[in-house]
């Protein structure tokens, strides 16, 4: 409990057992107006505490509301609302005419900061605001959502404009209207939603509850590791649900009836047409860094192969799902897909979830064709008998198999069961192309590194195969480039044993399993990418404002402004000017993209943390992926400020374009967390190598 209950529960009103929409919009305010991670999740935390005790029917709208969404990512639903219907809302809600409307976005760039300012001059209302309630506005935009066919534009238009009439205050037009735009533009991002989740059912039941919380009755008790402990467990709990069962209209019911029980992972754990969060690789810089981080362990290579990421869902009635790797459902796009699992599924299979890459191939020879080719394809409703790309699934791991998860199963006895389970179909269903080694076996991996690159893959994946036993002690001294080079934060919970000595440095970690982990970015699948030039990582960067650019480049952006993403509270961080890597035609088009009267250029935004000023400020929308010589501390940008040093943050050295990552939304950028990683490791080959940076 902290003072920020207090502040919230001054907002606190109800309807008939539904909590206000003035106490989710004061939550709002409280969460834009600081960067501070710890009062982020306070507020959040005590922002559901009231909920659970007083409107348990709020918590679940609440917490999409909160989360900028409304439905699953594989459910499809939009609300579909376009800029004009927000702008006739404001002319017949709030009383602008056309000049006001197009002044006041001039002036503040965001639909949100316009409301604000509309909301704030209304001099008359139509009629008499009806307070909102938090169910009351979710209810709302599902309706929106379900407006299907004629008339239902008008009806759309009514609810957003009843919203508009019925908001009490600045603060709530402006958070109705970001609603309703999906840009809520605060960090309660969905980490930390389920961080608030997990602490706030520590703390709070509802009404008549049942269930109890290990360690709630002594919570007052505890001293602050014991805590922290409690929190990591129940933290670690709830994520872990949500990677496996990613719907909040599943967890949040199940969570009010059990709490934060290990339950939670029967319940709301995985299942089969739910899509599970996928496992992701680490990057290593090239062979010799994964063959240092893998040593002594046996792995498997595989081509990395550049296609679409596939999950493949049958029940035993046969029916199939397909997801992407962002979770969409696309069965419709692989009609093809679905006609061959009668085949490959052996007679022992009933229902299974398994994983695999799609990649565009040549129906007669299996020849790998590029990922064009593969994004020729139609996204919808695609019919057999006219497709033209023909595709092969490559398939990788099995997660699931007749009713029982295989989660925690080894890499190796997954791969095994995928493969003695399941029936190849030439060039239409197959395994991926692997290597078994280890780390001595470095010239067959060298070998088999080409191979793939030679077929069009992008590199290889490489994947541990049997689960360590748990506790193993990793000796490493600062002399051994091997051991130190590892990076230790990709284990789970590390714990640094005291030096015996000035060279030697011993640690104990978590053993390094290969069970298939959703959700997270593990040292135990590594990918190595051909375009990985010896010695730099990439960085995938949100271009956000830019100058007028000089001399031969008069008639474009240039210099362009960089940021990356701060996980916990959403603000962008800039990180660097770029001016290298463009093409003149690249420049052209985004001197278009972005020109001064679009609504793609925008007034400074709040989300943006730099202490400069660009000629213009670009609307975040796309993310590129960028080279860089090294990184440094800088006293003017912001990215990772706080990480590595108190007043400065880090910059980039010759920054470099290399391409747009047309396949990230800037949700997936690099985050200031990465950036500050990638500092420190430079920092560590620098002592070892005995440099020392006079600029630090
Ligand atoms: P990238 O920047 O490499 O595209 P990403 O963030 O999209 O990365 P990663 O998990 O980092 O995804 O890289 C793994 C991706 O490579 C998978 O999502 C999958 O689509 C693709 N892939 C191709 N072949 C394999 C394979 N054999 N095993 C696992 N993933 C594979």
């Amino acid at each position: 409990p902290s003072k920020y209950v207090v502040e919230l529960q001054k907002h606190w009103a109800q309807d008939s057992g539904n909590a206000s929409y003035a106490l989710l919009t004061k939550a709002f305010v409280l969460v834009n107006a600081t960067t501070k991670r710890i009062k982020i999740v306070d507020t959040l935390v005590n922002l559901l505490r009231i909920l659970i005790e007083g409107a348990p029917d709020s918590l679940l709208p609440a917490v999409w509301l909160a989360t900028n969404s409304f439905a699953p990512p594989y459910e499809p639903a939009e609300l579909g609302l376009g800029g004009s219907a927000i702008s006739k809302a404001f002319k017949n809600i709030y009383g602008l005419n056309s000049q006001g409307l197009k002044a006041l976005y001039n002036k503040h760039g965001d639909a949100g900061d316009v409301a604000f300012e509309a909301k704030k001059r209304q001099s008359f209302t139509l009629k008499k605001p009806k307070p909102l309630t938090i169910k009351g506005v979710y209810e709302s935009l599902v309706k929106i959502a379900r407006s299907k066919g004629t008339g239902s534009q008008e009806a759309k238009q009514r609810i957003v404009e009843r919203l508009l009439q019925d908001t009490r205050g600045a603060e709530e037009s402006r958070y109705i209207v970001r609603t309703l735009v999906q840009h809520l533009r605060i960090g309660a991002v969905k980490t930390t939603m389920l961080i608030a989740l997990a602490r706030a059912f520590l703390f709070s039941k509802p009404p008549g509850a049942e269930f109890t919380v290990e360690g709630m009755s002594s919570l007052a008790s505890l001293k602050k590791e014991e805590l922290t402990e409690l929190y990591t467990k129940a933290e670690e709990l709830v994520k872990a649900s949500y990677a496996r069962h990613p719907n909040y209209d599943d967890l949040v019911p199940c969570m009010l009836e059990i709490g934060v029980t290990k339950e939670l992972l029967i319940h709301c754990g995985l299942a089969l047409h739910i899509p599970l969060r996928p496992m992701l690789g680490s990057i290593t810089r090239d062979l010799s860094d994964m063959l240092t981080k893998l040593q002594g362990k046996d792995f498997a290579c595989e081509y990395k192969y550049d296609g679409q990421r596939a999950q493949v869902h049958c029940d035993a009635n046969g029916k199939v799902s397909i997801f992407s790797r962002h979770l969409e459902l696309m069965t419709d796009k692989y009609p093809d897909l679905v006609s061959l699992v009668p085949q490959i599924r052996g007679e022992s299979v009933s229902s299974f979830i398994l994983e695999g890459e799609v990649v565009a191939v040549d129906r007669e020879t299996g020849e790998l064709q590029a990922f064009q080719i593969l994004t020729n394809r139609a996204k919808k409703n695609v019919d057999v008998e006219s497709i033209k790309v023909n595709v092969c699934l490559f398939a990788f791991d099995l997660m699931y198999l007749n009713g029982e998860p295989l989660l925690d199963r080894s890499f190796r006895e997954r791969r095994d069961m995928l493969r003695s389970l399941f029936t190849e179909i030439p060039n239409r269903f197959t395994w991926v192309k692997n290597l078994d080694a280890t780390s001595t076996d470095s010239e067959a991996v060298l070998e088999f590194f080409k191979n793939a690159t030679e077929v069009k893959c992008e590199g290889i994946m490489v994947k541990v195969l049997d689960n360590e036993a748990r506790g193993t002690i990793i000796e490493a001294t600062t002399n051994d480039d091997n051991e130190a080079n590892m990076n230790m934060d990709q284990y789970e919970q590390d714990e640094q044993v005291p030096a015996q000595s000035k060279k030697t440095k011993s640690t104990r970690r978590k053993a390094l399993l290969s069970t298939y982990e959703p959700d997270k970015r593990l040292d135990s699948w590594l990918k190595v990418k051909k375009d990985y030039s010896a010695s730099s990582d990439t960085l995938d960067l949100v271009p956000i404002g830019a100058w007028h650019g000089n001399g031969r480049k008069a008639k474009w952006w240039s210099p362009i402004l960089l940021a990356v993403r701060n996980s916990e509270t959403g603000i962008l961080e800039v990180v660097t000017k770029c001016m290298s890597g463009f093409t003149d035609k690249f420049y052209q088009a985004n001197k278009e993209k972005y020109a001064q009267d679009s609504e793609n250029v925008i007034s400074r935004p709040s989300y943006i943390d730099y202490r400069g000023e660009p000629d213009v400020w670009f609307a975040p929308q796309e993310v590129w992926e960028m080279a860089f010589a090294d990184i440094t501390l800088s006293p003017t940008y912001t990215a990772a400020i706080g990480l590595v040093s108190e007043d400065r943050g880090l910059s980039l050295r010759f920054p470099r374009f290399l391409r747009v990552r047309e396949d990230k939304s800037i949700d997936e950028a690099s985050t200031s967390d990465f950036l500050a990683g990638l500092w420190r490791k430079q920092v560590e080959r620098a002592t070892e190598e005995g440099i020392h940076d006079e600029k630090d």
